[in-house]
């Protein structure tokens, strides 16, 4: 890839923790990676075991020695913040804490969640349940910002509308610490046009105009198994899905995004990066033949 281009747009990937978080840094580094989003714990189970304080330093240690800019963690599956049930709100603010803890002992930038969904409730009341508990992490002291994903729309999750996103960061008090994580297979599955050229520009003033771009904090770089307004999350290699090189091309190109991290979910995680980085060179050969 285009060393300069690649190093400013902090490309990256979900990278696994097998043997302990503190080896994540150096398999991101095999890929060059700038950024990268780990599971600081089982992402299946409510509790964790206390980190050890080696295992702590020594990822420190090893994050700035592979030089990975930015570092997302990403919760746990189970946590969802929209719930109207008291004693699941109970189990899911305790275990969000404690990620947001587990984070910040690990100096990790960002901590990204999905909104959750709403049974038979309504959305005012699933917006509310999700802003509180997004208060509740954001008193913890330290630097981690809480990260809300932009959702698929499936089944009855909230947060696929730029307009539900802009009303949970609206009741969220330290407004520096929350922002927007834009999936780019989500947002495609909810029905928004980002693979045309004119499309994704009409999107990308409508995020603002609703959200702010100030607020697009980090992107999870995605190409989709299913069509537009499907409202089906499946993930698939960059180029292989339906949003396509086109689509995954608006992003990468948008000089808006430097410094931005891109990172990468895709089906076959670290087996598959080498193939997605390819089809990004050459989108951005594309580019400079162009120029
Ligand atoms: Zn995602
Ligand atoms: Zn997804």
């Amino acid at each position: 890839m285009i060393a300069e281009i690649r190093d400013e747009i902090l490309l990256g990937g979900h990278i696994s923790t097998a043997g302990g978080i503190s080896k994540s840094p150096e398999r991101a580094a095999v890929f060059d990676f700038g950024s990268m989003q780990v599971f600081t714990k089982n992402q299946m189970q409510w509790r964790a075991k206390p980190l050890p304080d080696e295992e702590i330093d020594r990822f420190k240690e090893n994050r700035t020695k592979f030089n990975i800019r930015r570092v997302m963690a990403h919760a746990s599956y189970l946590l969802n913040l929209a719930t109207q049930k008291p004693s699941l709100q109970e189990k899911v603010r305790a275990s969000f804490a404690e990620e947001m803890r587990r984070a910040i002992q690990l100096d990790i930038d960002y901590l990204t969640i999905h909104p959750g969904s709403t049974g038979d409730s309504n959305i005012n009341m699933a917006v509310s349940n999700v802003a509180n508990m997004v208060n509740e992490v954001t008193e913890i002291p330290g630097r981690t910002m809480v990260l809300l994903e932009t959702s698929a729309g499936q089944g009855h999750t909230v947060g696929h509308r730029f307009e539900e996103l802009a009303l949970m960061l609206d009741q969220v008090e330290d407004k520096t610490r929350v922002a927007v994580c834009f999936d780019t297979c989500h947002v495609f599955a909810a029905g928004y046009d980002i693979k045309s050229r004119e499309g994704y520009g009409e999107t990308m003033d409508n995020f603002d105009s609703v959200i702010g771009l100030n607020k697009l904090e980090a992107f999870h770089l995605n190409d989709s198994k299913k069509e537009m307004g499907s409202r089906i999350d499946r993930h698939e290699q960059l180029g292989e899905g339906l949003l396509g090189a086109e689509g995954i091309a608006n992003f990468i190109l948008d000089k808006r995004f430097r410094g931005k991290p891109f990172i990468m979910e895709t089906p076959k995680g670290e087996l598959g990066y080498s193939e997605d980085i390819s089809v990004l060179d050459n989108i951005l050969k594309g580019m400079s033949d162009e120029s």
